[in-house]
């Protein structure tokens, strides 16, 4: 047994024999419920066979100091604990003994109380999955249509994958104010799954990595698992993460305000407004609507840039002259090249920016929307099918985008891959739009899982896969085009995608969004609120103000989904008419809330350094009726704070129809007019409906 204490009575009791951790106190306060295998491999043959074998079926050798050994048919594995700094540090080497190859290495394992705090048990999870999640019922995210789900191919875009839907590697635990942090700080930011899963009467949190391996080779890491228990929040949590993450910046990465690449309007904090030229809807016929010809939308961003008081980013989507969502063809644009651009410069003209939704590293052989385009022909003429992605035998399949299109995932690691989207993407540059979210379907920017053999990278996920998306991003040239990706781009492309289509509207599926990625990178770059894909709040008034206010006290861009009308509806995808959202209640608060990342609260909400939020109190709380029945509590006023230059400023939203008060154990300076220096000193103070307040430390 050993033992790893700390000082402010937390400990970890290792089983060396067992390999298993026994105990983790934060505090005095056991945090595990039962021993589960330390460490975990998966093996994989040619015939994508898979065998996973976990710490309980290798026999003890031997232990070294804090080295211990361990044996078993198919691998030897050591592990080396190293205790500092209020942590334990866990590096691992496996001796491979097979002709198989070594998939994923999963180590530091621990089993929590099976049942969270909103299901009668205790704790809740958070991860970094869609910019940041908290899960608080087990059984609700399981039932959710984001349970966890055993990574495989083909790749889903909803595994719980980083560089993917996770931006970062860590995932923390909290019951109250004691914690266990749990990180895999690996500065090359390779492939890995991180997530919870049910393991017979406990929860699993489960780390792993992807080796990068060929066959029969052993694996060392080059990073440790980090084993934390804290106190405090998961602010606290995103700290430990945050310390580590600067300490280590991805290649590109920097502060937005020495960034002098970055175009004007990233910081003049332009609403973005989502809608097609063609149908409702994703899957709707692809007729041209209301915004085709597409200055037809002209008359109607300028009546919400004046509604709003704001600079609008018209987002294009399905504006593909090839066929909607059919990569990796996208160019040139409907209705043709001397049009669109025509249209650009009108909309420039009028200080309107220009976006385009793209498609990510996806093939299409046949579009479903428009039936006559389809690139059979190419495909086999050309051989294209040894560009896919492919399974362990070779084997092609793809779920992405299914209803839109048949066709398959793209393989980045090839050259010709590689060519065709850099050139597909520069195209869309040359028409001069000011914005293209490059990589829709690939959530945080990478591609999918590749098995293959013959395309010259390890035939298993890894590092590799970042270094590819890397070589694509930096070859295509846009000096004056921001590139973005769906959900927040990950971390390895921090420098790369530097605005991005956020989705931590899903999260309300299973849990609720937290500002991980704020608190993490908004020094570095801001995002924008997303179309808002998929909405599962109840309809009513507060809905589309909550989320808005979300995307605000995160730092980010808000957006606007428009029906033809230039009326506001609840998110893409949801029928124009069916979901609409009170013109004057969008409005209301979309000037309102711009207006301070416009005015005083410019720099904070730009480029400011999130803070732990200031503690408060509400005079209510808001419920909001799931698509699942259940019901999600947010108190009626919500809370950011940043650090610019040693300036504090916290913001306080009021998202609801009635006036709200907020208290401070003690009193603030108050602005509440974005606009004016005048400044009240008070310990409580009622925001305005559909408003916020900047308080000053
Ligand atoms: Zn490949």
């Amino acid at each position: 047994m050993r033992r790893f204490s700390f000082c402010d009575h937390s400990e970890i009791l290792f089983d060396e024999e067992r390999a298993s951790l026994l105990s983790v106190k934060a505090e005095g306060e056991e945090l595990l419920s039962s021993c589960l295998p330390f460490f975990a491999l998966r093996f994989r043959n040619k015939k994508a066979e898979t065998k996973d074998i976990d710490s309980f079926a290798f026999r003890f050798l031997k232990s070294e100091g804090d080295r211990f050994y361990y044996e078993h048919p198919l691998a030897d594995v050591a592990l080396s604990f190293e205790n500092k700094e209020d942590k334990v540090s866990v590096f691992i080497s496996v001796t491979n003994k097979t002709h198989d190859v070594l998939e994923w290495i999963e180590w530091g394992s621990v089993g929590i109380f099976g049942k969270l705090k909103d299901e009668n048990g205790k704790g809740e999870i958070l991860t970094s999955y869609n910019e940041g999640a908290v899960t608080s019922s087990f059984a609700r995210r399981e039932a959710s249509p984001f349970p966890y789900l055993e990574p495989s191919y083909p790749s889903q875009g909803k595994f719980s994958i980083f560089p993917n839907m996770l931006c970062a590697q860590f995932i923390a635990y909290r019951v109250g104010e004691k914690g266990l942090y749990l990180a895999m700080e690996d500065p090359e930011r390779g492939t890995k799954h991180i997530d919870f899963c049910s393991y017979g009467e406990s929860i699993k949190l489960q780390l792993r990595a992807y080796s990068n391996l060929n066959y029969g080779e052993d694996y060392v890491s080059s990073f440790p698992l980090v084993i934390r228990p804290f106190h405090g929040d998961f602010y606290d949590a995103c700290s430990f993460y945050r310390d580590w993450f600067e300490k280590h910046l991805p290649v590109g990465c920097q502060r937005s305000v020495e960034n002098h690449s970055l175009p004007s309007w990233y910081f003049s904090s332009p609403i973005i407004a989502p809608y097609p030229i063609r149908g409702k809807f994703d899957t709707d016929k692809m007729d041209p609507n209301c915004f085709y010809p597409y200055e037809n939308a002209l008359p109607v961003l300028e009546k919400v840039s004046k509604e709003t008081d704001s600079q609008i980013m018209a987002l294009l989507m399905h504006w593909e002259g090839t066929a909607p969502w059919a990569p990796p063809y996208v160019y040139p644009p409907f209705g043709g090249v001397k049009e669109f651009s025509s249209f650009v410069k009108k909309a420039h003209d009028e200080n309107v920016l220009v976006g385009l939704y793209c498609s990510g590293f996806g093939y299409t052989l046949e579009s479903k929307l428009v039936p006559e385009y389809e690139k059979r022909k190419e495909y086999e003429e050309n051989g294209l099918s040894r560009y896919m992605l492919s399974d362990s035998d070779g084997k092609i399949a793809s779920t992405t985008c299914t209803p839109q299109r048949i066709g398959y995932d793209m393989c980045p690691y090839c050259e010709w891959v590689k060519e065709t989207f850099s050139s597909e993407i520069e195209k869309c540059v040359s028409l001069g739009v000011d914005y293209i979210q490059a990589l829709d379907q690939n959530h945080g920017g990478t591609g999918y899982f590749c098995y293959s053999e013959a395309h010259g990278h390890p035939p298993v996920p890894g590092k590799w896969q970042v270094e590819a998306v890397e070589d694509v991003l930096n070859r295509i040239r846009h000096p004056k085009t921001l590139l973005g990706c769906e959900s927040g781009a990950s971390e390895p492309y921090l420098g790369l995608l530097l605005f991005s289509d956020c989705r931590f509207n899903l999260n309300y599926y299973f849990g609720k969004p937290f500002p991980l990625y704020a608190f993490l990178y908004h020094e570095y770059l801001h995002n924008f609120m997303g179309n808002q894909v998929c909405e599962t709040l109840s309809d009513d008034d507060r809905n589309y103000p909550l989320r808005v206010a979300y995307s605000f006290l995160s730092g980010d861009n808000l957006a606007v989904d428009l029906t033809d009308k230039g009326e506001v509806y609840v998110s893409w995808c949801n029928s124009w008419e069916k979901r609409q959202v009170k013109r004057e209640i969008a409005f209301s608060i979309l000037k309102n809330l711009n207006a301070w990342k416009r005015g005083l609260g410019k720099d904070y909400l730009n480029f400011g350094r999130m803070r732990k939020p200031l503690a408060y109190l509400t005079d209510g709380e808001e419920k909001f009726r799931c698509q699942d029945g259940n019901y999600l509590s947010f108190p009626s006023i919500l809370s950011s704070s940043f650090e610019v230059d040693g300036r504090k400023a916290s913001f306080f939203v009021n998202y609801t129809n009635t006036l709200h008060r907020v208290s401070w154990d003690e009193e603030k300076v108050v602005l509440s007019d974005p606009y004016s220096e005048k400044k009240t000193v008070a310990s409580s103070f009622l925001i305005e409906p559909l408003t916020a307040i900047m308080v000053l430390e």
